[in-house]
């Protein structure tokens, strides 16, 4: 099964680009969503988290503080490390089954989101890898919107990243996001129809965030 990683920086579009090829048909598994089952309420990996940050990092309904949970590690990265022993093996592991049961399933290629791709160096475990860019000031003045944060705050998130330009030459296909959504959404279309041979003229819309 071919696997396409898709990638960009906070703010860029990646999760917008994703729903709309998801709109095309193609199957599309998200690290993040992975990364949070993999310590959701109940599960090991929480308690495994639980035993690592003696702070209190639960929410009032017993589930992760996630953004406590960022806050405590963002300048300790001896906790970051072991937050992200306790996470990436799981996350792997998911990955592995999941993209598993898609080839065993018949499915041909997908896609796998993931915002620390080249960070992790994980660009050999591709078929190839699309790369989302947006200039910066529309990435923090759409990120300080969505998520409720100061552009400050956005600005911090994203030197934690590698810069665009060495994310540029990494990437096999770039995907600029530098008009709006219809723009975007006919470079997608255009792409899904190149590399899964999908064309969607009847694809619904891209939901909302
Ligand atoms: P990422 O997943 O890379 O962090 P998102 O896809 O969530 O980024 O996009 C960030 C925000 O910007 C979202 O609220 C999204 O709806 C909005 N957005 C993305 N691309 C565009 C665009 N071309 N025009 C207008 N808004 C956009």
């Amino acid at each position: 099964m071919r696997i396409y990683g898709l990638t960009g920086g906070i703010g860029s579009g990646k999760s917008t680009v994703a729903k709309i090829f998801e709109a095309c048909g193609i199957p599309v598994l998200y690290a993040d969503l992975l990364a949070r089952d993999a310590i959701a309420p109940g599960t090991e990996g929480l308690r495994e988290v639980l035993a690592v940050f003696t702070t209190d990092v639960l929410d009032a309904d017993g589930a992760l503080d996630r953004r406590r949970l960022a806050q405590l590690i963002f300048n300790d990265s001896s906790a970051k490390r072991r937050l992200e022993a306790i996470i990436h093996p799981r996350v792997q592991e998911q990955f592995v089954r999941r993209t598993s049961a898609l080839a065993a399933a018949g499915v041909e290629a997908m896609i796998y989101e993931v915002p620390i791709l080249f960070e992790r160096d994980l660009d050999p475990i591709f078929t190839a890898i699309m790369l989302v860019c947006s200039p910066e000031h529309e990435r923090v003045r759409r990120v300080a919107a969505r998520d409720g944060v100061s552009p400050r705050e956005v600005r911090d998130r994203m030197h934690n990243q590698l810069p665009d330009e060495q994310k540029r030459a990494r990437a096999t296909y770039v995907i600029e996001n530098d008009a709006g959504i219809d723009k975007l959404r006919e470079r997608v279309r255009a792409l899904a129809l190149e590399l899964f041979g999908v064309d969607s003229p009847a694809a619904r819309e891209p939901a909302g965030d």
